[in-house]
């Protein structure tokens, strides 16, 4: 057994070997690679990624996963092993399965099918034209519902989906958790609508971007993200990925009329960087050094974005800096102007612009018709009409035009059907474990007070980003709540803070 286990470890090491060099081609292909050398990369992605999913599918893996006892009924194997090769072998088990139920040819038509797709759908969106885009949309349905019926699910074919991206969570889970959001969260944005709007005005004034660069790596330094283990750097859509351990590069990208942009974009990344830095040492190399799930990797982007980048606490001690760097378009204007202008909510079309308190409504919007999609209970053609139908019920708006409505995000032209639920799942999450981080540390606004961060960061070292993949989504809310996913430490957080904003 001993011996199965080390051939196992080889073969994920050389697999998350080649996984680093894919990150590579990616990143750079974001953020250096001049225009025309776009053909010869994807020749090498798609090489690339030949190799892997050769790998990834090689039937040695299965033979070695029964000699250690790893099935569908007993996920962690042999009880003879070390606790840590358990929850590896359990995550090798699960991609492994994944990969082998899609056969080679549906893998190679998804992939057909998408990038010609992708390419209708942005000259759909600029022509804002469903109709264009229609039947490439029509046929990734299909596709994902060949999908759903080989990866397998009990109850829903949308959970084979979303358990993609988020193991082991349901769409009735889902369900529940979104409909107390919408329930709390539909009022309250229209309390606040009622209430007497934010000036916002500071945040239009420009802000050279030179400037800006050089106040968001100050910021990433205060969050602690190490330079000598990473690199910020610019693309047209912000992202964070890992080459290795010790190099995770984060991208944003600068307005300079509009500084939030370039800010909380720079944080909301740097969580995610933090949480690639802060693998433990003993997973190093496997793929247990990765994140749990994409929703709880956004709950730590949004909870450095949000809970602490929009907090009170946090500009109390950065914003005298940030108002020595800025002084001519800061002056005049007080903290509290400042930290209320933050934190304007505005019922708006566009997910990727949306506040704090509306944006989960965006993403239950998609879930919804992602749902019908899948279940057969809405047709693509219909799709449109439904999205301004949720549209007007969530936030009391209608798009004007496709281009601003059903057609705005990229997501479905790709084939990701599912991913969206994640996005507000980290909202959920993400609160959850503040309020734990709050019983352990109380003086927590204290010490963002006076700028220290050290504690906070520490804290989700030991809890959540050293864990990496070695827990569920699931098991490391029970691990460190105490209770399964709940919406209400949200809700309560997102209330008490907006109904002070506000004044309610
Ligand atoms: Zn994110």
């Amino acid at each position: 057994m001993q011996k199965a286990l080390e051939q196992l470890k080889k073969i994920d090491a050389e697999i998350t070997a080649l996984e680093g060099a894919q990150a590579v081609l990616e990143w750079d292909q974001q953020v250096y690679m001049p225009e025309r050398g776009v053909h010869a990369r994807s020749e090498q992605t798609a090489g690339l990624a030949a190799i892997v999913h050769q790998k990834n599918t090689d039937p040695v893996i299965g033979d070695l996963l029964d000699k250690l006892g790893v099935s569908d009924e007993n996920p962690l194997g042999s009880a003879d092993l070390e606790d840590d090769d358990r929850r590896l072998v359990r995550e090798i088990h699960r991609d492994f399965q994944r990969a082998t139920r899609l056969p080679a040819d549906l893998v190679s038509k998804i992939a057909r099918v998408t990038s010609i797709a992708q390419s209708v759908w942005a000259e759909a969106r600029r022509k804002s034209q469903f109709s264009l885009f229609q039947p490439h949309l029509e046929e990734i349905v299909k596709l994902s519902l060949e999908v759903a019926e080989r990866l397998g699910y009990e109850a829903h074919p949308y959970d084979a989906l979303v358990d993609q991206y988020e193991p082991e969570m349901t769409t009735a889970e889902i369900a529940r958790v979104f409909r107390e959001l919408r329930e709390a969260l539909v009022p309250l944005v229209r309390d606040i609508a009622a209430a007497r709007q934010i000036d916002n005005s500071v945040l239009l004034k420009a802000f050279p971007v030179d400037r800006q660069e050089a106040f968001s790596r100050a910021t990433l330094e205060a969050l602690q993200f190490d330079m000598s283990r990473g690199r910020l750097d610019r693309s047209v859509h912000p992202f964070t990925t890992s080459l290795g351990p010790d190099d995770v590069r984060l991208t944003t990208r600068y307005d300079e009329h509009f500084f939030p942009t370039a800010l909380f974009g720079t944080i909301h990344e740097a969580g995610h960087g933090l949480y690639e830095l802060g693998f433990s040492r003993r997973f190093r190399g496997t793929r247990l050094a990765s994140g749990a799930s994409l929703g709880i990797h956004e709950s730590m982007s949004r909870f450095w974005e949000n809970v602490v980048g929009r907090s009170r606490a946090f500009w109390h001690h950065f914003y005298p800096v940030m108002k020595a760097e800025f002084p001519d378009q800061l002056s005049g204007v007080d903290l509290e102007s400042f930290y209320r202008a933050i934190n304007r909510v505005e019922p708006s079309l566009i997910r990727v612009e949306a506040d704090e308190v509306t944006y989960s409504l965006h993403i239950i919007l998609r879930f919804e018709l992602e749902r019908m999609l899948i279940g057969g209970e809405l047709r693509v053609a219909d799709l449109p009409h439904a999205w301004r139908e949720q549209s007007q019920d969530l936030l009391g708006i209608v798009p004007d035009s496709d281009a601003n409505g059903v057609l705005q995000d990229i997501h479905w032209s790709g084939g990701a059907i599912g991913y969206f639920p994640t996005y507000a799942l980290g909202n959920v999450y993400g609160l959850q474990f503040t309020s734990r981080m709050r019983t352990d540390i109380p003086a927590m606004d204290n010490l963002l007070r006076q700028g220290d961060l050290v504690p906070v960061k520490a804290w989700l070292d030991e809890h959540i980003h050293s864990v990496g993949r070695s827990r569920t989504p699931g098991e490391l809310c029970e691990e460190v709540t105490g209770e399964p996913m709940s919406a209400q430490p949200f809700i309560d957080y997102l209330t008490r803070k907006y109904t002070d904003i506000y004044d309610l």
